[in-house]
């Protein structure tokens, strides 16, 4: 097993540590502790293995799925991806998004919007959505290009 894992912030070293997390959503806050991933010693940045990265988008996820409406627009559903609204179109465009025209609207499904999110699921996708941050799509194919070759050297 390859235990050198560098901090994708700072370029320190990534030190295995039980990490806990407190998690923004909405006006909510939820407390995760005992998380297990990796602490930089250097910026303190964290990164949390797959699975547990995994459970927390889930937990997000089934929190954000409680706010009531299930059918967003456009400018919702970039909102809740934290894009902009030309990245939905383009997202629209490759078929990457499900999306529905009502009229000259479009229209989007809360689950599928969900079901795309998940297909991104990664660690740095939920520490970016959960601090607030701006996601591209460009990010997220440079995150999932990095998750893969972490999986295939065998770092989990
Ligand atoms: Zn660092």
């Amino acid at each position: 097993m390859n235990s050198s894992k560098v901090c994708l912030e700072c370029g320190g070293k990534m030190i295995p540590a039980r990490i806990d997390k407190t998690f923004h959503i909405g006006d909510k806050e939820i407390e995760i502790r005992g998380l297990s991933g990796f602490k930089c010693e250097r910026c303190g940045e964290v990164s949390y293995n797959i699975q547990d990265a995994k459970m927390i988008q889930n937990i997000i996820n089934a929190l954000n799925s409680n706010n009531e409406v299930d059918v967003l627009n456009l400018e919702e559903t970039a909102e809740f991806l934290r894009v902009s609204n030309q990245t939905v179109y383009n997202m629209i465009k490759d078929g990457r998004l499900k999306a529905h025209k009502v009229g000259r609207e479009w229209r989007f499904v809360k689950g599928d919007i969900l079901a795309y999110m998940n297909a991104y699921s990664n660690e740095s996708f939920v520490a970016m959505a959960a601090k607030g941050g701006k996601v591209d799509v460009d990010d997220l194919k440079a995150i999932q290009n990095e998750l893969k070759e972490r999986e295939s050297s065998g770092d989990k």
